[in-house]
């Protein structure tokens, strides 16, 4: 089909869905967007419906409904009438969808990242001797296994004496 003026092709349009998505943030970690988080499985336009599937990416996090919300509402400020946010678990997020500038804002903002876990299991020497995000030393300990929310502990650096938390790793 030929697209005509002020129309875009699905592409264009699935395009412009992922750029909006770039301004929607975890509530938690209010500077990286659900994108750089890896949250966004998909992004579909079915008969004139945005379709976006987003895998959440702490089962336990109470943020979902609110990710879920401000998916749609950025989707509508951008000209979308119909947006459908859908919810999927399968395949799981982890640690290891987050991108390369998602890690990096992350860290800026405080927060031990995980390294890549490429599908093996979380082992307690995942929790214990973290790189602190302030000055990289691994001289840390951990001091509680659950931060401010389950997906975060927290860690103290005996280097530069601060807390810190730690996003956990999850395969
Ligand atoms: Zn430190």
């Amino acid at each position: 089909m030929m697209a005509v003026d002020g129309m875009q092709s699905d592409d264009a349009r699935v395009s412009h869905v992922l750029r909006l998505l770039e301004a929607v943030k975890d509530p938690e970690i209010p500077d990286v967007s659900v994108v750089e988080l890896g949250m966004i499985a998909s992004v579909a336009i079915e008969a004139g419906v945005v379709i976006v599937e987003m895998t959440p990416t702490f089962t336990a996090c109470p943020a979902i409904a609110m990710i879920q919300a401000g998916i749609a509402s950025a989707v509508r400020a951008g000209g979308f009438d119909d947006v459908d946010v859908r919810i999927v678990y399968d395949p799981p997020w982890t640690t290891d969808r987050i991108t390369e500038v998602g890690l990096k804002k992350l860290k800026a903002f405080g927060l031990a990242v995980p390294g890549k876990m490429c599908g093996r299991s979380v082992e307690p020497k995942d929790l214990v001797s973290v790189a602190c995000p302030f000055c990289d030393s691994t001289d840390t300990v951990l001091e509680s296994a659950f931060g401010p929310t389950l997906c975060r502990a927290i860690h103290y650096c005996d280097t530069c004496h601060q807390s810190f938390e730690q996003m956990k790793p999850v395969t």
